[in-house]
């Protein structure tokens, strides 16, 4: 959580999203229907990047960033839609993915440039990601699978399914954004491997890249059927992008770069995995460094921090809580937006002290709304809520726990003791936590990956992350004078 940016939902993105036309794909050449004009997709683009920012953060480093709007504009150039106004960014987030936006919004994630290990790959990538956008995939189909990340918690105090809102909401951690059709994951891959060899890369570096994302889904226990069944497997995408990167070369023949010394240079110092001064839980604590404060994590349940916000929910998915940040200056004009945005009916509402903090306590009622617009009397699938405003640090901070209202006393007790926990950290050794770095060196000696990896000093529990981090086996060789990644500070 980074509190920059206010909560928000976007469902005007969705509704954008059913303009549907007929036109030219620019990619196949063939007439077929589209979902909006292109006005509409870089109107698309340019709504949902706020709610990107806000969820996942802007990634600041300078000489990352103007490598991918060079190459980004490098391609966009070359690519079937020069025209759009392309605009590339490396969001905070240490998962392991990019994804683009009609209209011309590429991301990469901090995790994925990680874990690239030469120009080439992040460049097929990237072809990959803008064929998504010059081909027209789906805008539709995209952009509902972003929101229904962004909008997860919204979607959780909103939807009556609490239940199964918990289990979606376990599924959804980490797996962003996959949800194109195995033909148009195809297709990108080739276009992936056109766009990057027309400027110049090795496209077989990018088949050399779904090995990795191979490695990564099997060590996090994410084989691809379970998360995506319509999702190619990364193992065919290898072999075929292998042969189509072969055929290309053969048809054109040249010279295609790889770059591999000058990708890691650029990298050395990347964050790697989650930044603990925007929050991590400890000892059955949630602590946020940067903004002081810590509050309980009910043993046993499932969390997710973002700038935006920090979820949590207990196993069974029948209850949830969501801290975010308030709207408004004070805790009433707070608690109004609060009842505002989630169409809320207030039962109870009382002023209190949190641990010295100003705070006001509210329980309310989420009524579904009938067919015509009156709220229905409550029944079982009535949402209750109890809200917890604190003022604290010259923020407005609100927790919300989340349930069924027969289900809510049971959980009442639950709430509020997490809610009452809400207090000031002034630990050094939680306030001064640094995150993990990917730190380039130099091999000393010809030897094994494992080797080279002990003589840099890195520890045997994180061989094997280092391994795929580096795209190679422990056993592979590295010879003097190879740079490879380790960890550091
Ligand atoms: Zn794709």
């Amino acid at each position: 959580m980074k509190m920059k940016y206010a909560f928000r939902i976007l469902p005007a993105v969705v509704a954008a999203g059913m303009l549907a036309g007929c036109s030219k794909n620019p990619v196949t050449g063939k007439k077929e229907i589209v979902f909006m004009s292109q006005e509409k997709e870089i109107a698309l683009g340019a709504e949902s990047h706020p709610s990107i920012v806000a969820t996942m953060g802007i990634y600041d480093d300078k000489n990352l960033q103007s490598f991918i709007n060079e190459k980004g504009m490098a391609m966009a150039k070359i690519s079937h839609r020069p025209d759009l106004p392309y605009k590339f960014f490396i969001v905070d987030s240490p998962v392991v993915n990019a994804f683009a936006v009609p209209g011309g919004y590429v991301y990469f994630t901090r995790g994925i440039m990680a874990h690239f290990n030469n120009e080439a790959e992040f460049a097929g990538v990237l072809g990959h990601e803008i064929g998504h956008i010059t081909a027209r995939h789906s805008a539709r189909q995209q952009t509902s699978q972003i929101f229904g990340q962004v909008g997860l918690a919204a979607g959780m105090i909103l939807s009556p399914q609490v239940r199964a809102m918990g289990e979606q909401a376990q599924q959804a951690l980490g797996l962003l954004f996959l949800s194109y059709s195995r033909d148009h994951e195809t297709e990108s891959d080739k276009i992936g491997v056109d766009y990057s060899s027309k400027i110049g890369y090795d496209a077989k570096e990018m088949a050399d890249f779904f090995g990795t994302l191979k490695k990564i889904s099997e060590k996090a226990g994410q084989s691809i059927p379970t998360f995506q069944s319509t999702h190619p497997d990364p193992g065919d995408r290898m072999t075929k992008v292998g042969k189509l990167a072969t055929e290309y070369q053969t048809a054109h023949p040249g010279k295609y770069n790889v770059n591999r010394d000058a990708y890691l240079r650029k990298i050395d110092g990347i964050i790697y995995g989650n930044d603990p001064q925007q929050g991590f839980v400890e000892n059955n604590n949630f602590y946020h460094p940067s903004l002081k404060f810590q509050f309980p994590v009910p043993s046993g349940w499932q969390y997710e921090n973002s700038p935006a916000q920090f979820q949590m929910a207990a196993k069974d998915g029948k209850s949830m809580m969501l801290f975010t940040l308030a709207q408004g200056k004070t805790l009433d004009e707070a608690a109004q937006a609060v009842v505002k945005a989630y169409g809320l009916k207030v039962v109870e509402n009382e002023k209190a002290t949190i641990n010295g903090n100003p705070a006001l306590v509210m329980v309310s009622q989420q009524v579904e709304q009938g067919a015509n617009g009156q709220a229905a009397a409550a029944t079982a699938n009535t949402i209750q809520v109890g809200t917890w405003l604190i003022q604290y640090g010259g923020n407005i901070y609100a927790i919300h726990g989340v349930a069924a209202a027969g289900n809510y006393a049971a959980n009442a007790g639950q709430f509020r003791s997490v809610a009452q926990g809400f207090k000031s950290v002034s630990d050094p050794n939680i306030l001064n936590r640094q995150p993990e770095r990917i730190r380039i060196k130099t091999a000393q000696r010809d030897a094994t990956l494992r080797d080279a990896l002990k003589d840099a000093n890195q520890p045997d529990n994180k061989l094997d992350d280092l391994a795929i981090l580096n795209g190679m086996a422990l056993t592979d060789k590295v010879t003097k004078g190879m740079l490879f990644k380790t960890f550091g500070k």
